[in-house]
């Protein structure tokens, strides 16, 4: 198929780091549109959890598009910090991802080891139409901890300071493909590709 002739498919996100990954992964099966070229705006994300807000995003996508939408929304979970970031991950300071990664080191400050544990979560929303009652679902996790300071310059949001479990480099120290091979959002799209036989 050419990319005319490919089902269009809205990306619930205004975030570009988050939009590049889906393009990277995702091109050869869709036309990816990320919503903000079709006028779609933010929607208030009043869930309380990532699954509620994923599928307040699609849904929204949906019925001001006409398209199908695919919705992400993930963020760091810090258990030693009660789950903060979590679903503030992308406000957590107000003043942008630098600012996030301040905050974050400041409030894990004196903890150590095992404390310092944290996962990135991703959960995925692919919604036919606003009324598909069977919208596709997946999740991924990737596990890691939180380093004492920032290392690298690839990846976007807290990927300078997280260390994926088993690693030495930092997430930002890490190739595009080989983040999307073990990330939380890696692994939640690979899952998707499944339900189309991939
Ligand atoms: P959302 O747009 O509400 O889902 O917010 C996601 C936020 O979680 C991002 O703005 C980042 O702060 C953080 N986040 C999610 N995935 C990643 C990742 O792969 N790397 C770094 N930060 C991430």
């Amino acid at each position: 198929m050419t990319e005319n002739t490919l089902p269009t498919l809205v990306i619930a996100s205004h975030n570009a780091g988050k939009i590049a990954e889906f393009e990277r992964i995702l091109s050869g099966w869709w036309r990816i549109q990320p919503q903000a070229t079709l006028g779609v705006a933010a929607v208030e994300e009043t869930g309380l959890s990532f699954i509620e807000n994923a599928i307040l995003k699609a849904r929204h996508a949906c019925l001001e598009t006409g398209h199908a939408a695919l919705a992400d929304d993930s963020g760091l979970v810090v258990p030693a910090l009660d789950g903060a970031p979590g679903l503030h991950s992308a406000r957590y300071s107000g003043s942008g991802d630098d600012g996030n990664n301040t905050l974050l080191l400041s409030n894990m400050r004196g903890l150590q080891g095992e404390e310092r544990a944290a996962f990135y979560i991703a959960v995925l929303v692919l919604m036919r139409g606003p009324e598909d009652p069977a919208p596709i679902v997946t999740e991924g996790r990737w596990h890691g901890h939180v380093a004492e300071a920032p290392r690298g310059d690839g990846g976007f949001g807290y990927d300078p300071l997280f260390i994926p479990r088993g690693e030495k480099r930092h997430a930002a120290e890490m190739s595009p493909d080989e983040k999307d091979r073990v990330s939380h959002r890696g692994l939640a799209v690979a899952q998707l590709l499944k339900h189309f036989g991939e």
